[in-house]
């Protein structure tokens, strides 16, 4: 008796509990009612006209905090529960002329107060089940899947169908009601299926500071949300963050994943730093100063010697010219691209990490290390799209609308370096494959570094033809750089004191970080203010110039620009061309670029002078013929220069005066003596063979012997 009485006493408690609870939920359903008529009423009306073309329907989260900011609390803290009443309530709505049994309304939450928008990086386990929202760039996207919604599962011993809703299961249910018994089957035809995708985003490479790896989510969406956004696209989730168990052979590790809510697209260019008033100051006090070109260059890489130009034209590329979308809609890039090639060991990587610490948006890839998702994007077949289609965004896609630096450029896979082209020029790229045609912007500034093909230059032989890079890719750079490593007892001298003093300083600071004495942080703060510059008010200065200053020519620089090209442009001759509209839009750029670095609103005949003289040094060092001494773009323009040009004509009229003289296979041999007697060099006549052959001028036969194609 005792024991009933314990029993049921237990009893009632648990049904009280119940009680309270459907209680509590009923109460939850009536107030999500009177929210939704009251700030929803309108367009929940709608839904009746536009259903199910539209089966979403938004809720600023702003609007349910003003409503009760308790709800609105609990949403965060146990969403599962709460949208549950939520969507009750929907259901409760009267909304004419839509079935309720079938009733499939998505309620898409957004725009969650910002302390309830972690960082992907800094989200932990705290997060779970909770209601967050997460900011990213897109990285990659699946094929729209069919994915199990309602399955109708048939138990195989008595036959009845038993209807579940189902997660991220494929799991039947444990037994049949009727019979208990545990064998089912699916039917298919009776199931429902909703289109689902998965994405993956990683951090805005502008949260980031220079040169840390970007953290990536894994993002769920389905139905209506599909689609939504592309890789390289910026966007705010809204979501839930669960746990998915390891899969098969992957030991104990749960990945997490966000079941994304609501997508916004955000502002998907080069993104503006925040800058308080009293930086802006600082930076406008920069701007001031007579000085400041030769400050932000002694400030880039100070520990690296030398350089001064490259380090010049890296600045200006940071600055960047101004893009132009005209009135038809045509648009003229502002991106200044770069190349530097030179011996190994020369200091190209280190510019290039410095640039990528320096610049506000950036990334930084290495040919021999460079992913799967290549430099522009590609369309995979891979497990992450669970055998189907991932699309996926490269480098310059990531970086769109910042700086992109590619090193051991000579390694990169040929395939990538072809959509390049594109990307480069167009400031688009695309894709067309497998069903997928999509466009990526890519207005992304490269800079690039590339060591020689066999190791290092021979001083005596042409530069171009010593990279392994298509002269098509060569001619939409702006800018090339030719670093020498040449044995020069001074210049290594102070090199190797620089050195040895960056080392010091370096062993100084570590000292100092270990043992934070008095004495150690005086010497550090002497050579902190030697400095000067601090990283992140250069970053924010680079980030004001692009997004806020637009410097238009004036009438000055106009006509030096015109005078620069044609004086230049006048010294062709002999087959040779000096300089090319190309480089006159380079000038142009860079003229842009030196303006916005003292935040001027027009480009005066300064800007036009230091922007041709680094115009002028790279195309000395790179287009010039070796043999003539003179400027020729069509060595950067075709790979070859006039006089190289003019070998391979005469080499060929020999070949044809030889074979109509002879009427048969001519021996190379004889051609190359004779080449030599007209004073041709016999490497330089061999050059011209190979040539020949490979565009089909000639041909041979027989080992040794050649004959004219016509
Ligand atoms: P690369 O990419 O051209 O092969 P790295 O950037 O890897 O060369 O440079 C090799 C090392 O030599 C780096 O540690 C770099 O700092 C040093 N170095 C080379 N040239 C200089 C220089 N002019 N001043 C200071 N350090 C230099
Ligand atoms: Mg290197």
């Amino acid at each position: 008796m005792a024991d009933e009485k314990i029993k049921s006493e237990g009893e009632e408690d648990i049904y009280k509990e119940l009680e309270n609870i459907s209680g509590e939920e009923e109460s939850l359903v009536k107030k999500f009612e009177e929210f939704l008529k009251f700030y929803y009423g309108k367009k929940i009306e709608s839904f009746s006209e536009q259903y199910p073309e539209k089966k979403s329907l938004e809720i600023d989260f702003e609007d349910l905090e003003k409503y009760d900011p308790e709800i609105a609390d609990a949403l965060l803290e146990n969403p599962d529960g709460i949208l549950y009443s939520f969507r009750e309530a929907l259901k409760n709505m009267d909304i004419p002329n839509l079935d309720v049994v079938d009733f499939n309304i998505n309620i898409r939450i957004f725009n969650l107060p910002k302390d309830k928008s972690p960082l992907v990086r800094d989200i932990t386990a705290s997060h779970l089940n909770k209601l967050i929202s997460v900011e990213g760039v897109v990285r990659q996207i699946t094929d729209v899947l069919p994915k199990l919604n309602t399955a109708v599962w048939e138990c195989l011993s008595c036959g009845e169908r038993i209807t579940s809703l189902q997660g991220d299961t494929k799991e039947s249910p444990v037994y049949c009601y009727v019979c208990k018994g545990k064998k089912f089957k699916l039917i298919l035809e009776k199931s429902e299926f909703i289109n689902f995708q998965k994405m993956q985003i990683q951090e805005p490479l502008e949260n980031i500071k220079g040169g840390e790896q970007a953290k990536t989510l894994e993002i769920h969406v389905r139905d209506d949300i599909v689609n939504k956004a592309y890789p390289g696209e910026k966007v705010e989730i809204t979501g839930i963050l669960r746990l998915r168990p390891p899969r098969k052979g992957r030991g104990s590790v749960y990945e997490r994943y966000l079941e994304g809510m609501h997508i916004k697209k955000t502002e998907q260019e080069f993104e503006e730093l925040e800058i308080e008033p009293e930086e802006e100051e600082e930076i406008r006090k920069l701007a001031a100063r007579p000085d400041i070109y030769d400050f932000l260059i002694k400030n880039f890489a100070p520990s690296i010697f030398g350089y001064e130009d490259v380090k010049e034209t890296i600045i200006l590329q940071m600055f960047s010219g101004v893009p132009k979308t005209m009135m038809d809609k045509t648009k003229i890039r502002g991106n200044i691209h770069v190349l530097l090639i030179g011996d190994p060991g020369t200091a190209k990587s280190q510019l290039l990490k410095t640039a990528d610490m320096i610049a506000p948006k950036s990334i930084y890839v290495s040919g021999k290390t460079s992913s799967a998702a290549g430099l522009t994007a590609t369309a995979v077949k891979d497990e992450f799209g669970e055998g189907g289609w991932t699309l996926k965004a490269g480098a310059l896609v990531l970086a769109n609308g910042g700086l992109a630096m590619l090193d051991e450029f000579e390694k990169m896979d040929p395939i990538d370096r072809d959509a390049l082209h594109e990307a480069m020029e167009q400031m688009s790229t695309s894709i067309a494959k497998a069903g997928i045609i999509t466009r990526f912007k890519t207005e992304t500034s490269v800079l690039a570094a590339a060591n020689p093909k066999f190791g290092r230059f021979d001083p005596h032989e042409s530069i171009i033809p010593q990279f392994d890079i298509p002269v098509t890719l060569l001619s939409r750079f702006d800018l090339y750089f030719v670093i020498r490593d040449i044995v020069d007892y001074e210049k290594d001298r102070q090199i190797t004191e620089h050195i040895l003093k960056t080392h010091k300083k370096g062993e100084l600071y570590e000292r100092y970080k270990k043992e934070m004495t008095g004495e150690l942080e005086k010497r550090v703060r002497e050579e902190i203010e030697k400095i000067g510059l601090d990283v992140g008010l250069l970053r924010k200065y680079i980030s004001y110039a692009r997004t806020r200053c637009f410097p238009e020519l004036s009438a000055e620089a106009c006509e030096e620009i015109k005078k620069t090209y044609l004086d230049v442009r006048k010294q062709s001759g002999e087959g040779r061309v000096t300089i090319t509209p190309r480089q006159l839009e380079a000038l142009i750029r860079l003229s842009e670029a030196s303006a916005r670095v003292k935040l001027r609103n027009t480009v005066n005949r300064e800007d036009v002078e230091r922007a041709k003289r680094l115009l002028l040094t790279s195309l000395k060092q790179v287009g010039t013929d070796i043999e003539t001494g003179k400027l020729d773009t069509d060595i950067i323009a075709t790979g070859i220069s006039a006089s190289q040009r003019k070998v391979i004509t005469d080499v060929l009229q020999i070949i044809k005066e030889l074979f109509e003289e002879e009427k048969e296979e001519i021996e190379e041999i004889k051609v190359i003596e004779k080449a030599k007697t007209q004073g041709m060099e016999e490497p330089k006549i061999r050059e011209a063979l190979r040539r020949l052959k490979r565009q089909g001028e000639i041909f041979e036969p027989t080992y040794g012997k050649i004959r004219p194609t016509t």
